[in-house]
């Protein structure tokens, strides 16, 4: 991993044990003005734009209490600094999980979760962070504390904090503390997977999930030499493009009748679907997860498009990169490509020129989520562009961190 100074400027990095010591720490910053990086496990610091203003390292690996666990009404409030493998082991104790596939689970945190609003697979049938967080405590740029939502799921009082601040970067306040919805862990899981030659072979798979009769968990397409091995999967025989791969969870009669559901589905459109053995399940679903930040490619971007469109996009970049390894969460569609030839010109004008409006033209955008080079990179290239709601974001960013102190440069804001 690249060590943090690298990743950023940063002058000095403290460690505060509590709430109360954060708080004390941000006011100060706040009349020297000085910016402010939180630094939750520092699994994604190369993420978004390279800040170039010093500043103050937040290492929030000292809030990692759980506060409470009434896991009666499965509600859990921890603080942010915890591991997702510290939560996952205290919610394990009662067979309940939050579930969302979350790669580096022994080292990203909560708060880190939230601020990128990272997901993976099991988004298609579980949802995102901001289906999850349903109490939030943070303190802004001035060093005040503020609050949102509370501990019971159903509670509708004041703004919704919760969804403002889940993927806001840690541009908006430093979250400390969070109540998260929980689910019960479900008794069984399995795969299903089906080799496709080309995207029209998988389009007709794909389109079939529309009125599939099962509830999958997760729906994905895998292209590229990432997955032509897999140990889950076998080996992907010449004239093959990759492989749809559809994961059910639930009690062992109803994914039992699933899985036969959508075998028989899927040979009556002429695919050949094959079961991922037992043995395999969990080590596909840790893939899957881990599929984001893993390996060395050169460019690793990620592009929510309608779901109907995601194959034409991934047409797109296979033509600008044939050997580039795609994961495609298609049901959502969202598609992560990992990219290592892309041609001279520059790496904005490929964002810029190319890849941006081809998103655009499937009803979506993309963002970078890491390149080699970052200083190469600009804002319009990282995050494309906020259209309308530019101006709402600035406003809003200006009324939580009147400075710019919070992870300052990173972010779509300008400034
Ligand atoms: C825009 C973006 C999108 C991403 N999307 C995906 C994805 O779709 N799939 C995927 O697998 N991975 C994704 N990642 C990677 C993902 O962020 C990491 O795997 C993990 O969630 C980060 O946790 P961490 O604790 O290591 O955070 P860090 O790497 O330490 O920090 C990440 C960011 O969160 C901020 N932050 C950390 N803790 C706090 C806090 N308590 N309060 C406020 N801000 C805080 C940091 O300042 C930094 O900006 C994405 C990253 C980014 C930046």
């Amino acid at each position: 991993m690249i060590a943090l100074t690298e990743l950023l400027p940063l002058s000095d990095t403290l460690t505060p044990a509590d709430q109360a010591e954060l708080t004390q720490i941000v006011r100060e910053a706040y009349v020297d003005a000085t910016p402010i990086y939180p630094i939750g496990g520092g699994t994604s610091l190369d993420f978004g734009l390279a800040p170039r203003d010093a500043g103050l390292g937040l290492a929030m690996r000292g809030l990692k209490r759980v506060i409470d666990y009434p896991a009666r009404d499965m509600t859990i409030t921890v603080e942010a600094g915890i591991t997702i493998d510290a939560l996952a082991a205290s919610l394990a104790k009662e067979r309940q999980w939050l579930p969302i596939d979350l790669p580096n689970a022994h080292q990203a945190t909560l708060g880190g979760v939230i601020a990128t609003n990272t997901y993976g697979a099991r988004r298609y049938g579980n949802g995102t962070m901001r289906d999850y967080v349903i109490g939030i405590a943070a303190v802004d740029g001035r060093g005040s504390m503020f609050h949102g939502g509370g501990r019971v799921v159903k509670n509708v009082a004041g703004y919704d904090f919760c969804k403002l601040l889940t993927g806001s970067l840690g541009t908006l306040g430093v979250i400390t503390q969070v109540t998260l919805k929980v689910k019960p862990r479900p008794e069984c899981s399995r795969f299903v997977a089906c080799r496709v030659r080309n995207l029209q072979a998988a389009d007709r798979l794909l389109e079939s999930m529309v009125t599939t009769r099962t509830m999958p968990a997760a729906v994905e397409l895998l292209i590229g030499p990432a997955w032509q091995n897999d140990a889950a999967l076998g080996q992907l025989p010449a004239g093959e493009i990759g492989v749809v791969v559809v994961g059910f969870e639930g009690t062992e009669p109803e994914v039992a009748w699933m899985v036969s559901t959508l075998f028989n589905q899927w040979h009556r459109l002429g695919g050949n679907p094959v079961a991922v053995p037992d043995d395999q399940t969990e080590g596909l679903w840790t893939r899957l997860a881990q599929f984001p930040v893993e390996g060395s490619a050169a460019l690793v971007i990620k592009a929510s498009l309608r779901p109907s469109r995601t194959q034409n996009f991934i047409a797109g970049i296979l033509q600008i990169d044939p050997s580039c390894d795609i994961q495609s969460h298609a049901g959502n569609g969202n598609v992560i490509a990992r990219l290592s030839q892309f041609g001279s010109g520059g790496i904005s004008n490929l964002l810029v020129g190319a890849l941006q409006p081809a998103a655009v033209e499937h009803d979506g955008k993309v963002i970078v989520l890491s390149y080699n080079q970052p200083s190469e990179l600009t804002r319009q290239a990282v995050w494309g562009s906020t259209g309308d709601a530019g101006s709402i974001m600035e406003e809003i960013k200006r009324r939580f961190d009147p400075k710019n102190l919070l992870n300052r440069g990173r972010f779509a804001y300008a400034g």
